[in-house]
């Protein structure tokens, strides 16, 4: 043989290997709960801020089903917050695949056990494991955990991810798992855009929304458009599956020109790097002015996202003058059933007086450079990158008060806002906090530093905020005891906690001088004591717990109760 033969054989060896590391193995991973597939959410869907990286799992509106391991593996990481994925754990597998499960009641005892040791041992409900390749296994089918609500969960399901070797999450469909689906994808919106000063959209220079009329073969013929320059199209789609009614996302959209395929996006797998980007996707104003979520069938700039498969002219169509087009969108579900929406366009030269953009609003920021502004007291950090795009923006200050434009723009990194403090006396400084203003006027906390005499925040929402003082304590009360109560028959200790205004920060509690754990829910406000931890071993018992809020104001609980000694022990 040949060294140049030796070489190319070499090569397509190689190759080879790459190529069967990449290809997605099918049916190795198992359904991680009893039954059929039933989806509360699906891959990729639009959620606020983000896709949603997994699928979320319906289970019967109950908690403590149990969870399947979906493949052998080592628990690689195990995280418990107070939000997000709530108690969540992470099995790494052979194949360099990795699964995730989320907003779990509780583990299998082994790794309960493990992770009991953990939090008593740093003192903290909320924790970050990450133990050792081999350090603790589990076998395909094993029961790894128990379904349940925690952390940021509008309702009992589980959250299931699988992860590739970079961390990226996958959608799970392509390795073989399926919710039975023969229900095609629902059009709620079509929309289209102007792109530029020159350009129109019957006649005018503003976004329109497009009527549409579903014909008897299930597809969409909307109104005939007419166009100059550069346009683009925006549609707000679901899709249903045939277990149960939750609106879920879509798996792929194609657009076509005169039949040539010009756009396509697929939500096979993004990266956590990218995610926010869907703000950048989305009709932002849309959705925060009317609750509407589109996405762009167009790409624009300081758009990143990995998620589109095909585009020519970044999905935009350039419509000239007396000419006729036809634009069709194809919208499918991972089941392949597809909805069609034809969209005729004719092309105009009306000329239109140029558009008006005049506003009232004195500061430009273009969204490649960096910005500090003045406001009375206030001063906003703008940084470099901070916005997609060059937009007017509405800041003033009133007293107390910051108008940062309104939540109708995304922004993508931390504007900082810093308020002056020094007009404030001494003794009142350390109660104060930045927070921002809802739509009914509430003033939500933000995460708050003081340094140098100012009150500092980063956010990533456009808005109202205010400087606001929190002199009042938690409120702290028990649930299910009174002070000398027997709880020798009891499981756990229940208070509830609640703080109106900066909101909960921590809260500790000892039994006769000794750490006990304590798990906080905020959903309910509720913090519980198991006695199965064995961390209570005397009768007569004085227990002591603190409570802080955001600013430091802290409430002392202290009480008696009684409990006969287990016998375990
Ligand atoms: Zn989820």
């Amino acid at each position: 043989m040949s060294k140049r033969l030796l070489l190319s054989f070499a090569l397509v060896l190689i190759t080879g290997l790459i190529y069967s590391q990449n290809e997605i193995p099918e049916n190795y991973f198992i359904n991680p709960l009893d039954g059929e597939l039933v989806l509360a959410g699906s891959f990729g869907e639009l959620r606020s801020n983000h896709f949603h990286s997994g699928l979320d799992l319906k289970t019967q509106r109950r908690t403590g089903l149990p969870v399947y391991a979906a493949a052998e593996g080592s628990i690689t990481r195990i995280k418990i917050s107070h939000y997000g994925y709530g108690k969540a754990i992470y099995v790494a597998h052979p194949n360099g695949y990795t699964t995730v499960y989320g907003h779990l009641q509780k583990f299998c005892p082994e790794v309960e056990a493990y992770i009991k040791r953990a939090q008593y041992k740093k003192q903290s409900y909320e924790i970050e494991l990450f133990p050792k390749k081999g350090e603790l296994t589990i076998g395909k089918g094993e029961i790894l955990a128990y379904s349940g609500n925690t952390g940021s969960s509008g309702g009992p399901h589980l959250h299931f991810e699988i992860r590739d070797g970079n961390s990226r999450p996958m959608n799970p469909f392509l390795f073989g798992l399926n919710a039975k689906d023969t229900r095609k994808p629902t059009i709620n919106h079509l929309r289209a855009y102007p792109l530029d000063a020159q350009s129109t959209i019957n006649k005018g220079t503003e976004a329109i929304d497009v009527r549409l009329t579903q014909k008897a073969d299930g597809s969409y013929q909307a109104e005939n458009i007419m166009a100059k320059g550069s346009i683009g199209f925006a549609i707000g789609t679901i899709d249903q599956q045939d277990l149960a009614n939750n609106k879920n996302g879509i798996y792929a959209i194609t657009t076509s020109l005169n039949g040539e395929t010009n756009f396509e996006v697929k939500m096979d797998k993004f990266s956590f790097a990218e995610t926010r980007y869907l703000n950048r996707m989305i009709d932002y104003g849309l959705y925060k002015d009317k609750r509407k979520r589109v996405q762009k069938l167009f790409i624009e700039r300081n758009n990143p996202l990995s998620i589109y498969t095909q585009q020519v002219d970044n999905g935009i169509l350039t419509i000239e003058d007396s000419l006729a087009y036809q634009y069709q969108i194809k919208v499918k579900d991972y089941a392949h059933n597809e909805v069609i929406i034809n969209i005729p366009i004719s092309g105009t030269s009306d000329t239109i007086s140029p558009k008006n953009t005049a506003t009232d609003y004195k500061d430009f920021v273009y969204s490649d450079q960096g910005y500090n502004f003045n406001e009375g007291k206030f001063e906003v950090y703008i940084p470099k990158g901070a916005f997609y795009d060059d937009y007017f923006l509405n800041l003033k200050a009133e007293g107390d008060k910051l108008t940062l434009h309104k939540d109708v723009l995304p922004v993508h990194k931390n504007i900082s806002i810093s308020y002056d403090l020094s007009g404030y006396n001494e003794a009142d400084r350390d109660k104060l906090y930045l927070g921002r203003i809802n739509y009914k006027g509430d003033v939500y906390y933000s995460n708050t530093r003081i340094k140098d005499n100012k009150l500092q925040i980063n956010t990533r929402t456009l808005g109202e905020y205010t400087i606001a003082k929190d002199t009042d304590p938690p409120v702290v009360k028990a649930s299910n005891f009174t002070k000398g109560k027997w709880m020798s028959k009891y499981r756990y200790l229940k208070f509830e906690i609640k703080d109106l205004a900066s909101g909960i920060k921590g809260y500790r509690a000892t039994v006769n001088g000794k750490f006990i754990l304590l798990e906080y829910e905020p959903k309910t406000k509720t913090l519980t004591h198991d006695f199965n931890d064995n961390a209570v071993t005397d009768t007569k018992n004085e227990l002591k717990l603190i409570v802080t809020d955001n600013v430091g104001n802290s409430t002392t609980f202290e009480t008696t109760f009684f409990r006969k000694p287990s016998i375990e022990k």
